[in-house]
């Protein structure tokens, strides 16, 4: 299958591929499309085969449930059979935005979206290009993130190239998506709502909005001894390709700490990244990013070889 990439600008939504996405969609078909958080996998999310498709693009385990996305409030009720206030009231507050809500599911929503659970997750993205997209495929849609299962989430259409050629028709590239991790998940089943995976929308925000907020307890274990309430909470994440090193400390020392380890890593061949505070990070670029961007690009090149520098 040949994979087309279609640019759509935020500020320039051409309905007529919006509607080839959508006809995609209707036949049963998957599309990649870019939401605030990461580029979704998407599929029709009452239709069992897209489900069952979307689980093997991905190399996904078929007891991860998918995220069912909507662009209006008012859909809710059509995919979960209760919606208590607490759920009005977050989405009050944080959709659209980068908030799921797992909630009773509706009897119309196949076991095969929702991994065989008897809830769903449900969520109203705020990405312009995203809500057209699900508008335009009947207004739900199933997505988890557009990579490989155990890859990380795709922030640009290139990524989810990588991932994803051949295995569907089309990709939507809405340019970079802006916030690069998933949303968060909160469980509104309990007798208590309860943080299933932290996101954007952090426990004290929810906190603030709902007075209290439980966490499931197996979140922050290194090596939980019970088993997390979201099925994907307990496999292999967010795994890049080479190493990644959290450093902090001084500027002077973290760049003369980088510039040695890539130092090592390149005689091994070896591809290393580094995730260093925004302050540290912009101290490390003026210091070596001055005059032309082209001469910069170069030296940061030559002191950062094979790797790049995250905030
Ligand atoms: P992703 O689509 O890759 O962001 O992953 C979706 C996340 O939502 C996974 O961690 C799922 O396990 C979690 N999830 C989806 N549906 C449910 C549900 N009904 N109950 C608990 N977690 C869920
Ligand atoms: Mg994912």
């Amino acid at each position: 299958m040949e994979t087309r990439v279609v640019f759509q600008s935020e500020q320039n939504i051409d309905a007529a591929v919006m509607k080839e996405a959508g006809d995609l969609i209707r036949a049963g078909e998957l599309v990649a499309f870019p939401t605030e958080t990461v580029y979704g996998l998407g599929g029709d999310a009452m239709n069992a085969a897209s489900s069952a498709k979307i689980y093997q693009a991905k190399g996904r385990p078929s007891d991860n449930p998918l995220i069912v996305h909507i662009c209006r409030f008012e859909d809710i009720y059509e995919i979960c059979s209760q919606v208590p206030p607490e759920a009005e009231k977050l989405a009050k507050a944080y959709w659209p935005g980068p908030l799921t809500m797992i909630l009773p599911k509706a009897e119309r929503v196949p076991g095969e979206t929702t991994g065989g659970l008897d809830t769903v997750a449900v969520r109203f993205p705020s990405h312009p290009v995203a809500k057209a997209f699900i508008e335009a495929a009947g207004g739900f849609i199933a997505a988890p993130s557009a990579n490989v299962s155990g890859r990380p989430s795709p922030t640009l259409a290139r990524y989810v190239l990588e991932d994803m050629d051949g295995k569907i028709p089309l990709i939507i590239d809405g340019g970079a998506v802006g916030i690069g991790v998933e949303s968060t998940i909160i469980d509104l089943t309990g007798e208590e709502p309860e943080l299933l995976r932290p996101g954007y929308i952090t426990k004290e925000m929810l906190t603030e909005t709902l007075g209290t907020v439980g966490q499931d307890r197996t979140m922050m274990e290194a090596h939980p001894t019970g088993r997390p309430k979201a099925p994907g909470m307990r496999y292999r994440h967010y795994a890049p390709k080479g190493e990644l090193t959290l450093v902090s400390g001084k500027s002077d020392r973290v760049a003369a700490y980088i510039r040695e380890q890539c130092r090592l890593a390149k005689a091994e061949h070896k591809r290393r990244g580094f995730c260093v505070r925004k302050r540290v990070c912009s101290c490390i670029r003026r210091r070596y990013l001055t005059a032309s961007s082209v001469w910069a690009a170069g030296l940061l090149r030559r002191v950062l070889p094979e790797s790049f520098i995250g905030c």
